[in-house]
């Protein structure tokens, strides 16, 4: 196990010195102040031993050569010491906690110490911590206490040392220090884990508020969306419905449009006012028949007024013919009679022209010529036979041509009356045409009106739907904002009653319901918060997944410390037990009888010099191992009664004992045998080749007895330089030397 030791500038070692330990026991030997404890020193040093006043310095630095006359200080001590690792039992963990890698044959820790007092290690050449060295030591049963290594005059060291101490050299002996590390490291974890699940706890304390500020926010963006969507939703229904109204109103009032205006054309045609009137010829024509008419019957009229007087001048001439025909002389003629006579004569002329009727004429010219006889007959101055018979006659005859004509006259103002009806009737008739034409070309206008009208009207409606379009266009936009969607509107028409406007009123004023809510809940966009929500909420998560963890450590670590506990109290009861049997046997061997043993006492832990004082009674139990003993013939069994060599004697009993039970991989002893008498060196040395086949033994001794039991001697002797020497020498030698 343990293969070689290596001093250098280590105290009285000034030069390099090796010590091989290949045999079971090497024995090491020399005078007095050579160096064979420094030797011994060394071991402990390079192990890691902390306390310098235990190793016989006052600092660091008297841990090197310090010079002498012939040579000269050195800088720094180096020891390092060699094992055997073919079975690769040493182990220890790296900083990440992952055990460290080994796969060496040999394992070599360095220890250096400089001037300023500052230790450094190394295990085969990769610079360590202190730590390190522990726990590499610890997998190998190797104990910080070093009860294996007995110093020069502590030969007695387990006897004198606490029953806690003890307890730590046992548990030491027995290998549970290495759960004990563990228990301290899992112990150290514990603390750290529940410390980091404060803070985790804190963490997630900390962020409670706001990841509940966030859901809150979260919900509320939730609801926002939902308002959104059915905001979107309603609006593509209403975009869609109000746009195809507004394609239909569009289009009916356009067909109206171009309706109005076809016909507006036609009736402006229509209503067109004439370049003349078509019925003023035929009205002034209608108009001279109608005036010719009444001409020719007032003619008629009076001509029959005339015949009518006639007639009556008749009738009258033939009432005095029926009386008395008076006889006179010749009559005188007056110019006035002639003229009378003249212009009766034209004037008969001119009617009966007038009247172009041939009876007419023929009646008119008769009465003439009797006109202008009877005026003859006056002029001669004769006085006529007066033959009233013949005179009657003509004047009958007269009549009866007076009646003819009149009635003649009548039939003619029967016809001319006819005539003057059918002129009147003709002259109507235009008018009512007339009239017909004016009536239509009203109605033409009344109809251009109407259109016109129509066409205001469509121009108001197509304002009406720009208007709308336009109000719809802002919706769109204003939607478009709000939802920040896109809305497409109807390209085609749709048939738009009062009852689907009311439905699309009654689904704007919903829609505009549902935007007041939205406006109100705020139409900002919670991308933001929701990502900051989703990672908060990740955090907490992850924090509650650490939590776990950190609980599931906890309790595993725990349970770790439990089971090590319980391993170690198992462990040490049962290692108590088996010590206790070497112990007795040990010590019946060397004080040939009487008995002793180990005991676990139970006591309250004592108070460090750090702590607040309190009463004893309040700090926790501890264990500790007190030693029992019952020495042969006598009575003694108080440990601080006994001589030294007893006490040696009992201790190394002890210490023989525990390394049997657990060997160790080596066991340094420093002159242990010193207080020993003959016969008990020999027992002494029959221990140490028991011991020695289970560890590697290195004792420093002057003792004869001692020095004969090992394969390997070396002799340390002071040289000329003042420093410490090593040779290997035979036993004979160092019985030599030892003297
Ligand atoms: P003994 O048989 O009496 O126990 P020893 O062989 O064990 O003697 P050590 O105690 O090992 O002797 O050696 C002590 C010697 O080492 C002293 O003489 C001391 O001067 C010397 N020494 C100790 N420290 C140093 C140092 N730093 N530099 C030089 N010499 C030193
Ligand atoms: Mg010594």
């Amino acid at each position: 196990m343990l293969k070689k030791l290596e001093i250098s500038g280590f105290k009285s070692f000034a030069k390099k010195t090796t010590l091989s330990f290949d045999t079971p026991l090497t024995a090491i030997v020399g005078p007095n102040g050579s160096g064979k404890s420094n030797v011994v020193e060394s071991i402990r040093f390079v192990l890691g031993e902390q306390s310098i006043k235990s190793l016989r310095g006052k600092g660091g630095s008297d841990m090197i050569w310090k010079g002498s006359k012939l040579l000269g200080p050195m800088q720094k001590g180096r020891v390092a010491i060699t094992f055997d690792n073919t079975n690769r039992q040493f182990a220890f963990s790296n900083s990440s906690g992952a055990p460290a890698d080994l796969s060496f044959d040999e394992i070599t820790l360095v220890r250096e110490v400089s001037m300023d007092g500052g230790s450094s290690y190394s295990i085969n050449g990769s610079g360590v911590r202190l730590k390190d060295i522990t726990e590499l030591l610890g997998s190998v049963n190797i104990g910080t206490t070093g009860h294996h290594i007995i110093s020069q005059g502590e030969a007695d060291r387990l006897l004198s040392a606490t029953a806690k101490d003890r307890r730590g050299m046992v548990e030491d002996a027995l290998g549970l220090k290495v759960h004990q590390v563990r228990i301290r490291e899992s112990e150290r974890k514990l603390e750290k884990t529940a410390l980091n699940m404060k803070e985790v706890q804190a963490l997630r304390r900390e962020l409670a508020p706001h990841l509940s500020f966030l859901g809150k926010q979260v919900e509320k963006i939730q609801k926002t969306e939902e308002l959104r969507n059915e905001f979107a939703e309603l609006f593509r229904q209403y975009a869609h419905d109000e746009s195809s109204a507004i394609v239909f109103h569009e289009a009916r009032f356009r067909a109206e449009e171009e309706r109005a205006r076809r016909e507006l054309q036609e009736a402006q045609a229509k209503a067109a006012p004439s370049a003349a009137d078509p019925f003023v010829s035929e009205r002034s024509a209608a108009l001279a028949r109608l005036r010719e008419c009444e001409q020719k019957q007032s003619n008629l009229a009076r001509t029959r007024d005339d015949l009518g007087r006639a007639l009556g001048r008749i009738e009258g001439k033939l009432d005095a013919l029926s009386v008395t025909a008076p006889v006179s002389g010749p009559a005188s003629i007056s110019t006035a009679r002639v003229e009378a006579l003249c212009s009766d004569i034209v004037t008969a002329i001119t009617e009966a022209e007038s009247s172009g009727d041939a009876h007419i004429l023929r009646t008119a010219f008769s009465q003439l010529k009797s006109k202008v006889q009877s005026f003859v007959q006056s002029l001669r101055g004769s006085a006529p036979v007066v033959d009233t018979t013949s005179i009657k006659a003509g004047i009958e005859a007269e009549r009866a041509t007076l009646e003819a004509q009149l009635s003649s006259i009548d039939q003619q103002a029967q016809e001319a009356s006819a005539a003057l009806v059918e002129a009147r009737a003709v002259l109507a008739n235009i008018e009512q045409k007339s009239m017909e034409a004016q009536r239509s070309s009203f109605s033409a206008l009344a109809t251009i009106a109407t259109l016109e009208g129509t066409l205001r009207e469509c121009l108001l409606r197509a304002e009406n739907i720009a208007r709308r379009k336009a109000v719809l266009a802002d919706e769109v936009r204003e939607a478009e904002a709000l939802v920040g969607g896109v809305f497409s509107l109807a390209q085609e028409g749709r048939e738009d009653t009062p009852e689907i406007s009311a439905e699309r009123e009654s689904l704007h004023r919903k829609l505009e319901r549902v935007k007041i809510k939205l406006e109100d809940a705020g139409a900002a966009s919670g991308a933001e918060v929701l990502k900051e929500y989703e990672e908060t909420k990740e955090r907490d998560a992850f924090l509650l997944r650490e939590l776990t963890d950190l609980e599931s450590s906890i309790t595993a670590l725990r349970t770790l410390i439990t089971e090590l506990r319980d391993t170690i109290e198992r462990a040490f009861k049962e290692g108590v037990e088996k010590i206790n049997t070497q112990f007795g046997e040990y010590f019946k061997l060397m004080f040939g009888g009487g008995s002793a043993f180990l005991s676990i006492s139970v006591e309250h832990r004592r108070q460090r010099e750090d702590e607040e004082p309190v009463d004893s009674d309040e700090l926790p139990f501890e264990h500790g191992i007190e030693i029992n003993v019952s020495l042969p013939h006598k009575k003694v069994r108080d440990l601080h009664m006994l001589s030294g060599g007893e006490r040696s004697l009992v201790s190394i009993a002890l210490l023989f004992a525990m390394s049997q039970v657990n060997p160790p991989p080596f066991l340094v002893l420093d002159e242990t045998d010193a207080a020993l008498d003959e016969a008990n060196s020999r027992k002494y040395g029959n221990m140490l080749d028991l011991l020695s086949q289970h560890s590697k033994l290195i004792v420093v001794t002057h003792n004869r007895e001692t020095m004969s039991r090992a394969q390997v001697l070396y002799g340390v002797t002071m040289g000329v330089e003042g420093a410490s020497k090593l040779l290997s020498i035979k036993f004979d030698e160092a019985v030599q030397i030892a003297k």
